[in-house]
């Protein structure tokens, strides 16, 4: 078992005043409404929302009601974090399916709580919080196993350089190992989960 999840990625490619990963970039429904985000400490941030968009706190999250069902999103992340739901349609006429992806449960982060696999993983792997505040727990680890440095590195598909958020400790080296990038892998995977 390969847990995977979306990596909420920083993205390099700028759109206004934001770089985001290509899923975003390549969203024919963004960018689109104009949005207020407010930090924890009450500053207003205006972005944009769309089917699928970077949220200032550097959140990738999904708005459906707006999706098309296109799929575009889904061939342009390198790690397969998209796929269609089928529980959920899509477009103007309903004739698609919208799309379904980790969100780090920002149902749950909005009330303060971390996300479910944190929360649940009996042996504690999962570690969660702001990299911006130094004194939190992931700053202290980033700092310690140098992941902000290495970041592309630290994923299955370290040649997509798309700059994830999330980061797998691995000092001895043994992602390599399970290195995923066939396109024919991806569509197995898509079967299995839909
Ligand atoms: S992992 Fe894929 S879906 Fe998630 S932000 Fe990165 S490119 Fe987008
Ligand atoms: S499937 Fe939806 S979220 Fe994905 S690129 Fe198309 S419109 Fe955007």
């Amino acid at each position: 078992m390969i847990p995977r999840r979306c990596n909420h990625c920083e993205g390099t490619e700028k759109v206004g005043n934001m770089t985001v990963p290509p899923c975003v970039k390549v969203c024919p429904e963004y960018p689109k409404d104009r949005r207020v985000f407010i930090t924890p400490e009450g500053k207003k941030i205006r972005y944009r929302g769309g089917a699928t968009y970077k949220r200032p706190d550097g959140l990738i999250l999904l708005d459906n009601d707006s999706c098309t069902g296109c799929g575009k999103c889904i061939d342009a992340c390198p790690y397969g974090a998209r796929t269609f739901n089928k529980r959920k349609a899509a477009g103007k006429d309903k004739s698609k399916h919208a799309i379904v992806k980790c969100t780090s449960c920002v149902h749950r982060l909005d009330e303060g709580v971390t996300p479910a696999c944190v929360n649940t993983c009996a042996a504690g792997a999962r570690i969660f919080g702001d990299l911006n505040d130094p004194d939190s727990e992931v700053a202290r680890l980033a700092k310690e196993f140098k992941l902000l440095e290495n970041r592309d590195k630290t994923t299955m598909k370290p040649e997509a350089k798309t700059m994830p958020n999330i980061f797998y400790i691995d000092p001895d080296g043994v992602l390599a190992d399970y290195s995923f990038d066939e396109k024919d892998k991806l569509a197995e995977y898509r079967d299995i989960v839909e």
